[in-house]
């Protein structure tokens, strides 16, 4: 089982003419209420990778139906705390030039409780998988109790927060970034830097590291694997990130190579590159299957 302690955020995406203006009540062109949250993205990639996978945040109680919609596509969500907070919610204007402009609200999202966190970790048994990001409260103490218990650690720290995820890389087994989460941790200016900085500064960590339309590193003691991404036609990479995660972790849980495992993640995020949205682009694994017997 991979235990994902994630966001689950509702979309209300917007498309205006312009971004609003100081004072300016304006009608949108169009609105949309989607599925977000990289724990979400990430929990409905590994599902879909064919993964146990359990979710565990908090939304608001009359929120159901996005339950639902996890549910549906093979997340458990039976961990998902129902609370009298927000679920959390982003506000997104596109304008048209496709740039985006967005409120964020945590709400639910960072009212993870240690009482939660202690009772899931509870369940969890030798060889269960935690999988983390930044879009929750608690995350340093959800990994010091899961190294506790010997589970094993995968950690996204998106969005990069330095002062939290620098202190917790002692608890974490599996660190996985893109190319500007590198670049801020390690404090750099350039990719190459990152990609030589990293397994110096983190010789004793495992790390995945994505480089968009490049591909992805692999560093593990002694280790240095470089994969190299698929060609496609790119329309939004929304989610290709989160793709990526879901579809490598739920092969290297199923015990294939960590080569053979990255191959899968390429593909997948390949995939959903070619498509528009986020949830909605997440290939499910007999896509990713075709997508490699070409
Ligand atoms: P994030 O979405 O977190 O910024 P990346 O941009 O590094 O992450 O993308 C994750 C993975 O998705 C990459 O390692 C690659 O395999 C795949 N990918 C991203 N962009 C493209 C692209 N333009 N063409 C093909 N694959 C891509």
């Amino acid at each position: 089982t991979i235990y994902n302690f994630g966001s689950i955020n509702l979309d209300h995406v917007y498309q205006v003419d312009h971004f609003v203006r100081p004072g300016e009540t304006m009608a949108s062109e169009s609105y949309q209420c989607l599925l977000g949250g990289k724990g979400a993205n990430q929990s409905a990639a590994l599902a879909k990778a064919g993964a146990d996978v359990r979710h565990v945040g908090a939304v608001h109680s009359v929120d159901k139906l996005i339950l639902k919609q996890l549910k549906d596509v093979g997340v458990n969500i039976e961990l998902v705390a129902q609370i009298d907070m927000p679920t959390g919610h982003a506000i997104i204007q596109i304008n048209k030039n496709a740039e985006n402009s967005i409120i964020l609200y945590q709400g639910a999202n960072h009212c993870l409780t240690e009482e939660q966190i202690d009772g899931v970790l509870d369940q969890a048994a030798e060889g269960d998988w935690v999988l983390l990001q930044n879009e929750t409260n608690l995350v340093p103490y959800i990994a010091k109790q899961a190294k506790s218990k010997s589970l094993k650690v995968a950690y996204n720290p998106a969005p990069m927060d330095v002062s939290i995820t620098k202190p917790l890389l002692d608890s974490i087994d599996l660190l996985i970034v893109n190319e500007v989460e590198a670049m801020d941790l390690v404090a750099v200016d350039s990719v190459n830097e990152a990609v030589e900085a990293m397994p110096k500064q983190f010789p004793n960590l495992a790390v995945l590291m994505t480089l968009g339309s490049d591909g992805v590193r692999y560093f593990e003691e002694g280790t240095d694997l470089y994969v190299p991404a698929f060609t496609v036609e790119a329309q939004d990479t929304t989610a290709a990130g989160d793709t990526f995660i879901g579809f490598t972790m739920s092969a290297m849980f199923s015990g294939l190579s960590i080569e053979e495992s990255i191959k899968q993640g390429c593909a997948a995020s390949a995939i959903c590159v070619t498509r528009i949205g986020a949830l909605a682009s997440i290939p499910n694994s007999d896509e990713v299957a075709v997508f490699l017997s070409h």
